[in-house]
């Protein structure tokens, strides 16, 4: 790393100081790593401290003052990360921090200026690329109160400004070699797509559902539980923890005395809440029973949809066959209702669902995919192809529509024409078990196998438990 002379002479003049007696008492009350990181990394902890709170700029958004203590509660967190390595690493392209009083917002001048703001209109927290790191002070307070275990906006931040360092934040930050690139690639890309099964079945995990986003924040995550929760990292996600220890040339769960067991339990429970996206947590019963108690035709539908997603498919015909009954012409309560009937294998019922469907919307999409999915199950793929061709026509970037035809062209023999459906309908949505296990047995078919091996790892890491016949 290249530092000017100037710049240089600079921190030897800070570092020459003694660390404040105040500092350790005020890092001792509110960095928990504090007082147990090894003797020897502590010292690179003063330093790094002292470094950014002399050298940084400290910008309080909007006239908000940042004081010292601020500044070296913050410091002293971004401290305790980077001071594993050799020496002590002071974050030398970073310049500026932004600090908000409460959440980050950005006013609407700003975000028009910049497109790539991210969406929600209130954040805990921004790593701009090659640019300042942005905290709201609110969060950051918070989390030291300890209230939220496992989460730590300053080392999220952070994260992203490490991954940024060389080329895109992409949740590979810089290593030391291509071998070390490999097995990081390998050992988060398992992780990230089995955090993202996890958060799409809703299931509670140790890392924050947030970190199933992208690799950016599955990087950024990650390392949130690396710092606050090592024990348990280490237990449930051993490669991952090995991984992080290499990368950050630090062993947490060596020092870092083990949190309470209340804590973690609240960390694994309160799976998907992070920085200030959307705070999905669901409760299957809880959210049944929501929607039973709204009497709308709306809520209905969704009691229907919920029923079907969960499996029970006379459960769902009830209630949509409540809907058709109020209207006739409900040619969406039609089409589920078919859908459901094909769960049960009732495909008599379906079938007159779809065309009772199709008779008010010929553009259906379900309706056409159902009805293709009976004519294939009744041994008919040409005629199936009709209703599937018409379905891709009328909705391209539906997946469902595209893995229904796929399963035609391989009834039909045409393996080739299966793979470009199914990789069109990874590319609508990336994260479908389904759609890599039908390639991959449609790349088995072209030969491929290799392809096809790594299509039903895909499917196996999306969904684990389903018992795929490969
Ligand atoms: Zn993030």
């Amino acid at each position: 790393m290249l530092f000017s002379w100037l710049r240089n002479r600079r921190r030897r003049r800070v570092l020459a100081q003694p660390f404040p007696a105040e500092w350790v008492r005020l890092l001792e009350r509110r960095v928990r790593h504090y007082r147990y990181v090894p003797a020897a990394q502590k010292r690179w902890v003063e330093q790094i401290v002292q470094v950014l709170v002399a050298e940084k700029e400290w910008a309080g958004a909007g006239g908000f003052v940042v004081t010292p203590d601020m500044a070296v509660t913050i410091a002293g967190q971004a401290a305790i990360m980077a001071s594993g390595f050799d020496e002590p690493y002071f974050f030398d392209r970073l310049d500026t921090l932004v600090i908000h009083p409460g959440t980050v917002r950005f006013t609407p001048e700003q975000s028009a200026a910049n497109p790539l703001l991210p969406e929600p209109a209130a954040l805990d927290g921004v790593a701009w690329h090659r640019g300042p790191v942005v905290l709201s002070w609110a969060r950051v307070r918070q989390e030291l109160t300890g209230q939220s275990p496992g989460h730590n906006v300053v080392l999220h931040e952070f994260a992203h400004h490490l991954d940024g360092l060389y080329g895109d934040m992409d949740g590979i930050p810089p290593l030391p070699d291509a071998q070390r690139e490999r097995r990081w690639y390998a050992v988060t890309e398992a992780e990230f797509l089995r955090l993202v099964g996890n958060a799409r079945r809703d299931e509670a995990t140790l890392l924050d559902h947030y970190g199933a986003k992208n690799r950016a924040e599955f990087f950024a995550v990650s390392t949130e539980c690396f710092f606050e929760l090592p024990h348990e990292l280490r237990e449930r996600h051993r490669e991952l923890y090995d991984t992080l220890a290499d990368f950050y040339h630090q062993n947490p769960a060596e020092w870092l005395p083990r949190g309470t067991a209340e804590e973690v339990t609240a960390a694994a429970t309160r799976s998907a809440t992070s920085h200030g996206q959307q705070r999905r947590h669901r409760n299957e019963g809880v959210r049944l029973r929501a929607v039973q108690m709204l009497p709308t035709a709306d809520a209905l539908f969704g009691l229907g949809l919920e029923h079907l997603r969960l499996g029970n498919a006379e459960e769902a015909i009830r209630v949509f066959t409540r809907l058709i009954a109020e209207d006739p012409h409900d040619e969406e309560a039609l089409s589920q209702r078919a859908i459901a009937y094909f769960q049960l294998g009732d495909y008599a019922a379906a079938r007159a669902d779809c065309d009772a469907a199709l008779a008010i919307d010929p553009t259906d999409v379900d309706a056409l995919c159902i009805r293709g999915d009976i004519w294939l199950q009744q041994g008919n793929p040409e005629r199936a192809m009709v209703d599937l061709n018409a379905a891709v026509a009328a909705a391209s970037r539906d997946a469902e529509a595209r893995m229904s035809r796929a399963r035609a062209w391989m009834a039909l023999g045409r393996p080739k024409k299966a793979v470009a459906d199914l990789s069109d309908a990874i590319r609508c949505d990336p994260y479908l078990a389904d759609a890599y296990h039908d390639r991959g047995e449609a790349n088995r078919a072209l030969g491929r196998l290799k392809a096809a091996e790594q299509d039903f790892m895909r499917a196996k890491l999306l969904e684990p438990d389903v018992n795929w016949k490969a």
